[in-house]
């Protein structure tokens, strides 16, 4: 083996991903003076969030009457409970507040007449408990939300001293033999020296693994490579059965448009130009939750409703909408339609179909961030060391299916909550601890492997090769033969990780060894996903199994673990957190109201 050399840097607190969870959480470390490092693979406003079009969840009340309680609800709906309850009252409490200081932080918010920030209707909010009509709760920036919020939270960061390591690829985390995270070992890519940053406390939040799919909305850049980290280091993985398609992809690009799009008034039609999702969902029509709505368009193109000339797609119109509305609310989506699809939004619909969207499982942590490796004796047992936010975490608020803009509160609300967690947990004056020097000789003999592999399978052959199986047996639809299938087909798919060829053994700006690191991510997620799915035999959330088709809470209301081991899973099983964290007297939401009941819309 090659040994490297390496420099090293020595923080109270590492943040790895500069997303909207990564920033926010590295803003509030650096705000209360914590030596803070940010590192991340691309430019920090080059994250995925900046193609968040939508918006930010949170009862502000701004366009009608709302609370908190009233969005806590919507959240244990929408998580076909599944949800922590703990984390999900953080989440619907603290959003408002987390909404607010964003815009001190200067985010440039729609305004209504009056000046407030102006809310759009989404789908799954609603009012009164789910009895009353949709709630205009999802605050915007037009529908450039995620970008307005990313550059904001950066140009904070800086402000606070935040130091940022950009275009650092985090390769491995540093793990003693108790299980204290320690830090993490990383290759900068532009000029191929190698860092290790020793850290008291290391937040991963590097955003989801859309591109285990063959067809995701996500960035080439989500690759999940917190989840692949945490595998490798023997930790578990939570609820990676719940797979988010979201209703609308362009058609053949898989780009995104908003769901702000039917907030706005747009509908979705099928060949006979009928609004089929009236007949499905009377009450929320077109903005009924996005699992629901996946599913009913893929019911339609199956009973061959579907158009375009291979009836195989879905129709958006928002032809009907004043042209005025469409500039002002929805630019970025007109600019879409026409450079991916070739439509002109005020004449013609859109092409769409579902596409994979968001992954609501994640590594698991409590509801201030801290990554659990839950054991029989205790469920909720802490990792010492190691956090996750955003995406890449699983506190989990959105259980077996996240609505519409309650992700990026979800980021700003933990990311902000880790920050609080650390400045309590992180004791500034105590040196930092020796590394186990060990262990980053095997993070570096894993790179090296790799590097100067000589086996047969070019990395963009093996990434295909899974993509298309997760898209194939572990879509919107899933049956008992098709997972098993798919299945096996993953572990034959896994194994092959050791027949890689990478053929630049350079180590500055090497997109194929950074791809095939990317891939060996990738790959313990895509596994972990079908098998939970395979074992899970119920229809929860995003999870519509064909043979299983009700919803089982004696036997499934709980979240399931998967440990990657070697190229297979072990899976066991956690409690969901029923426990609330204030009761009516404090204002909490009563328990009869959350109490699980058939998902209607
Ligand atoms: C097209 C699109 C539109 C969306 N619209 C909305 C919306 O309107 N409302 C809403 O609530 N949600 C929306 N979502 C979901 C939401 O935007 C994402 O879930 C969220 O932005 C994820 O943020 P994050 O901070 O967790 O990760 P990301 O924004 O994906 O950032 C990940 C970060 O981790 C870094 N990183 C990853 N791996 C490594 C590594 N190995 N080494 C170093 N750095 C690494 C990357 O460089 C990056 O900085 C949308 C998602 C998509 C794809």
């Amino acid at each position: 083996m090659t040994s490297y050399s390496y420099e090293t840097h020595e923080y109270d607190v590492v943040v790895v991903g500069a997303g909207g969870a990564g920033l926010r959480a590295t803003l509030g470390m650096a705000e209360q003076g914590l030596r803070t490092a940010c590192i991340t693979k691309v430019f920090p406003t080059r994250s995925h969030t900046v193609a968040a079009q939508g918006g930010i969840a949170a009862s502000l009340s701004n366009m009608g009457p709302d609370n908190w309680q009233w969005h806590m609800y919507d959240t244990v709906k929408g998580s076909d409970w599944l949800g922590d309850t703990d984390a999900m009252e953080y989440l619907a409490r603290e959003a408002p507040k987390a909404v607010y200081e964003l815009e001190h932080y200067g985010v440039p918010f729609s305004r209504t007449e009056e000046g407030k920030i102006y809310q759009r209707p989404f789908g799954g909010h609603t009012t009164d408990f789910g009895e009353g009509p949709a709630v205009q709760r999802t605050c915007a920036a037009a529908d450039r939300t995620g970008h307005a919020i990313l550059h904001t939270l950066y140009g904070q960061s800086l402000k606070n001293n935040a130091e940022f390591y950009i275009e650092y690829f985090a390769i491995d985390l540093i793990m003693t033999d108790d299980g204290v995270c320690q830090g993490v070992v990383c290759w900068k890519l532009d000029d191929g020296t190698m860092h290790v940053f020793n850290a008291k406390m290391v937040v991963l939040a590097t955003g989801g693994y859309g591109r285990a799919y063959f067809s995701a909305t996500s960035a080439h850049t989500c690759t999940g490579d917190g989840g692949g980290m945490v595998a490798r280091a023997g930790l578990p993985l939570q609820d990676m059965e719940f797979v988010q398609f979201h209703p609308t992809g362009i058609y053949g690009s898989g780009c995104l448009i908003t769901e702000g799009a039917r907030g706005e008034g747009g509908y979705l039609t099928n060949s006979e130009g009928q609004r089929f999702m009236e007949r499905y969902a009377p009450n929320y029509k077109d903005l009924a939750p996005r699992d629901y709505v996946s599913r009913c368009m893929t019911m339609e193109i199956r009973d061959g409703r579907g158009v375009g000339a291979e009836a195989d797609h879905i129709h958006l119109n928002l032809s009907h909408l004043p042209p005025e509305a469409l500039a002002e609310r929805l630019p970025g989506i007109s600019e879409s339609a026409k450079i991916f699809a070739g439509v002109d939004v005020t004449k013609e619909p859109i092409p769409v179909l579902p596409t994979v969207h968001y992954n609501m499982g994640g590594i698991p942590t409590n509801y201030w961030g801290e990554v659990l490796n839950p054991t029989p004796m205790d469920q909720n047992k802490v990792v010492p060391g190691l956090m996750a936010v955003g995406e890449a975490g699983c506190a989990s608020v959105h259980g077996a299916n996240r609505l519409g803009s309650n992700s990026l509160i979800d980021l700003v609300v933990f990311g902000r909550a880790s920050a609080i967690r650390a400045g309590s947990v992180v004791d500034r004056e105590v040196p930092s601890m020796n590394l186990d020097t060990k262990q980053i000789d095997k993070a570096f003999g894993r790179f090296d492997g790799f590097r100067h592999s000589k086996g047969h399978t070019p990395t963009a052959e093996l990434r295909l090769e899974m993509q298309k199986t997760m898209q194939s047996d572990a879509a919107v639809f899933r049956a008992t033969d098709t997972l098993a299938h798919g299945f096996d087909k993953m572990k034959s798919i896994a194994q092959k990780e050791n027949d890689l060829k990478v053929t630049d053994k350079s180590l500055v700006w090497n997109s194929d060894l950074m791809e095939t690191l990317e891939l060996t991510n990738l790959l313990p997620n895509a596994l972990s996903t079908i098998a939970a799915a395979e074992a899970r035999k119920e229809s929860r959330g995003a999870h519509a199994h064909e043979d299983f088709s009700e919803r089982d809470d004696e036997n499934w209301r709980k979240h399931s673990l998967a440990s990657v081991m070697g190229h297979n899973i072990n899976l066991s099983y956690r409690s969901v957190i029923v426990d609330r964290l204030t009761d009516e007297s404090q204002g909490g939401i009563p328990l009869e109201r959350i109490a699980p009941k058939v998902r209607t819309f």
